[in-house]
C-alpha cells in the first residue's frame, strides 16, 4: 500500500507539473498573439421589443494555432493574471471601433457597440485616456460605445471601479452593469452610478420556467425601470422566455434565440436577412 501511494503522489507530481507548463505555454501564447494581433471579436446582437437591432456586444475570441479556439473563460482570467488584459481590451477596442465604422459604411444602423472591461482595467489610470485614443482614431465618439462592468467589479468597495466610471461617463461613454444580480448591490449604490443599462445575468433567464425565478427576475426589472435605466435580458434562448420578457417590459433582449456571437461578416449577413422583407 505504501508503494502504491508513493506512486500515486509521484503520477499526481507529474500531472500537476504538466498543468502549471501547459498555463506557462498558454500565457507565452497569448503574449505573441497579442503582439501579432492575432485575436479577433465576435459580435452578439441586442434587440429591442420591436425588433429593431439596439446594439452589439463585442466578445473576445482566440484560435490557438494547434490547439483550436480556447474559450474566454479560460484565456480572459489568464490574460488578468499576466498583466496582458490591458492590451486585450484595447486590442478589442480597435477592433470594435472598426468594424462598427465598416457596418455603418455597408449601411447597417448599429447604434452602440459594447465592450467589456475588466476589473484590472479600471484600476488603471490611464484607461480613459487610452479608450478616448482609439475611439478619435476610428472618427467615432465616446457615445458610439457602451462599457459593461460586473456588478461585482462596480460593487467591490476598495476598488477604484466608481472613480474610473465617473470619469468614463463624464466623457460620453454609456455604461452598462453586466451581469446584473449576481453580486451585491444596494439600491443606493445603484443609484449613484451613472448607467445606462442594466444587464440581468444569464443564470435569471434560465429560472423563468419556475414561479420563484419569475419572481425574481419580476423584481430585477422593476429595480432597473425605477432607476431609469434600460434593462436587458441575457441568454435568452426560447421563444417562452422572450414571451415572458417582453410581457414584463423588458426591453431589450440578447441570446441565441436572436443571435449567436458572429464574426462582422456573418453579422452583416444576420443584419441583411433580417431587414428583408
Ligand atoms: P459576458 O460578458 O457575460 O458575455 C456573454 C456570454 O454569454 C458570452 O460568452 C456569450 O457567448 C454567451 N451567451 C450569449 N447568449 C447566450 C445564450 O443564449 N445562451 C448561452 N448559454 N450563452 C450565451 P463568451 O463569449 O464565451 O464570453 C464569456 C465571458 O468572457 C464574457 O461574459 C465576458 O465576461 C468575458 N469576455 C469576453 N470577451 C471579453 C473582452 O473582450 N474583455 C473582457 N474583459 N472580458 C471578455
Ligand atoms: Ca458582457
Ligand atoms: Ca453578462
Ligand atoms: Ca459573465
Amino acid at each position: 500500500a505504501k508503494r502504491r501511494g508513493r506512486h500515486q503522489a509521484a503520477a499526481f507530481d507529474t500531472s500537476l507539473d504538466q498543468a502549471r507548463q501547459q498555463d506557462y505555454r498558454l500565457r507565452m501564447d497569448l503574449r505573441s498573439a497579442l503582439a501579432r494581433d492575432e485575436l479577433h471579436v465576435a459580435y452578439q446582437p441586442l434587440v429591442t421589443a420591436s425588433g429593431q437591432l439596439h446594439s452589439l456586444e463585442a466578445l473576445a475570441r482566440w484560435t490557438h494555432p494547434t490547439l483550436g479556439p480556447i474559450p474566454p473563460d479560460v484565456f480572459i482570467p489568464l490574460a488578468e493574471s499576466s498583466g496582458l488584459i490591458g492590451a486585450l481590451g484595447l486590442s478589442v477596442m480597435a477592433h470594435a471601433c472598426r468594424d462598427l465604422v465598416a457596418l455603418r459604411r455597408q449601411g447597417i444602423a448599429v447604434p452602440t457597440v459594447a465592450i467589456n472591461l475588466s476589473a484590472q482595467q479600471l484600476a488603471d489610470p490611464l484607461l480613459t485616456q487610452h479608450l478616448l485614443t482609439h475611439v478619435r482614431a476610428a472618427g467615432l465618439t465616446p457615445a458610439d460605445l457602451e462599457l459593461e462592468i460586473t456588478e461585482s467589479a462596480i460593487m467591490n468597495t476598495d476598488s477604484h471601479a466608481p472613480d474610473q466610471v465617473e470619469r468614463l461617463s463624464a466623457e460620453g461613454f454609456e455604461m452598462a452593469i453586466d451581469d446584473f444580480g449576481t453580486g451585491y448591490s444596494s439600491f443606493a449604490r445603484l443609484q449613484t452610478l451613472p448607467a445606462r443599462t442594466l444587464k440581468l445575468d444569464r443564470s435569471f433567464i434560465r429560472g423563468l420556467d419556475s414561479p420563484h425565478g419569475q419572481l425574481l427576475a419580476r423584481t430585477m426589472l422593476d429595480l432597473g425601470r425605477q432607476l431609469g435605466m434600460i434593462c436587458v435580458a441575457e441568454g435568452v434562448e426560447t421563444q417562452a422566455q422572450a414571451q415572458w420578457l417582453l410581457g414584463h417590459r423588458c426591453e431589450v433582449l440578447q441570446g441565441y434565440l436572436i443571435g449567436k456571437p458572429m464574426p462582422m461578416a456573418a453579422l452583416a449577413q444576420w443584419a441583411r436577412e433580417r431587414r428583408a422583407p
